[in-house]
């Protein structure tokens, strides 16, 4: 799937496109009127008899010369026992994917991790001889300077969960290890109108990524929403939010400014259409799908 920011092209890399959790697991604050609400909006797409549907996905940007890939997914041969349809993945389409969208991996400039969560990750890495090695060997990879430091001192106190431990090791330390990594803060411009902003919330050093070119605005804001319903109810943040109160913040901030600006809003986890323009209404929002930036 592809879509438009004005001479920037999204290529959708679609690594799962079915990954469910139980609404109330995932989204525990949820109010089911809201869903009754917006049923024609919301079913079966993002939210199907209970579970809430997300896809893990890379988008690939061509602007400028260069080639940006958002975001990492789950990648091949990861230990993620907590969820075992990514557990040891021996294959997967996201390489053919890349190639049936003409990008070779050797050609990637750049990878930003909007944050370092495993579903953000895993095909910074591949297995080589029983190493990890860089996916993309002539990529520069942007990691949060914020979110690098949170993670590495969590999981060097032994604190960081199995799960985020593992995603550290397989996906993040060995290109770090390899001279790849560039630690990048708010504000820094991997591209001709391309910003980076904070995000805070989800995790401590989430940022997005805002292309601002001419007439034509978007922002990739990865984990600040994850689903539509979101949208609906703008304060809802999820079980994984490290600080809900913020990631709300956060994410009313987001729709404010999309709606005010008619900014695309590209969330990492929309099935469907992928992105959304933002309705305001009467203390509200409604997520206006027209890929159109
Ligand atoms: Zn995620």
């Amino acid at each position: 799937m592809r879509f438009a920011i004005g001479d920037t092209t999204v290529d959708v890399i679609v690594d799962d496109d079915n990954f469910t959790s139980p609404l109330p697991e995932f989204f525990p604050g949820y109010d089911p009127q809201v869903i009754e609400a917006h049923r024609d909006v919301l079913e079966p797409v993002f939210v199907d008899r209970g579970l809430a549907r997300f896809a893990i996905q890379s988008f690939v940007l061509r602007t400028g010369g260069r080639t940006l890939l958002i975001d990492c997914c789950i990648g091949e041969h990861k230990d993620i026992p907590e969820i075992p349809a990514w557990h040891q993945r021996r294959t997967s389409s996201f390489l053919e994917q890349l190639r049936r969208a003409d990008v070779d991996p050797a050609e990637i400039d750049l990878v930003f991790c909007t944050h370092l969560h495993v579903d953000h990750v895993g095909w910074n890495t591949r297995q080589d001889n029983g190493r990890w090695t860089p996916t993309f060997p002539n990529a520069r990879y942007l990691f949060g300077r914020r979110e690098l430091a949170d993670w590495m001192a969590q999981h060097d106190a032994g604190k960081a969960l199995p799960i985020h431990a593992r995603a550290l090791e397989q996906s993040v330390i060995p290109i770090v290890e390899a001279g790849r990594a560039d630690l990048v803060d708010d504000g820094y411009e991997p591209g001709r109108g391309l910003r980076l902003v904070p995000l805070p919330g989800h995790t401590g050093g989430q940022m997005g990524l805002v292309v601002e070119q001419a007439r034509h605005r978007a922002i990739f804001c990865g984990d600040a929403i994850h689903n539509p319903l979101q949208i609906f109810q703008h304060g809802l943040s999820t079980s994984s939010c490290v600080d809900p109160k913020l990631a709300a913040e956060t994410r009313t901030k987001i729709l404010a400014e999309a709606a005010d600006s008619g900014r695309l809003v590209v969330p990492a986890h929309f099935r469907g259409p992928r992105c959304a323009h933002i309705h305001a209404h009467s203390g509200g929002y409604a997520p206006v799908f027209d890929t159109n930036a």
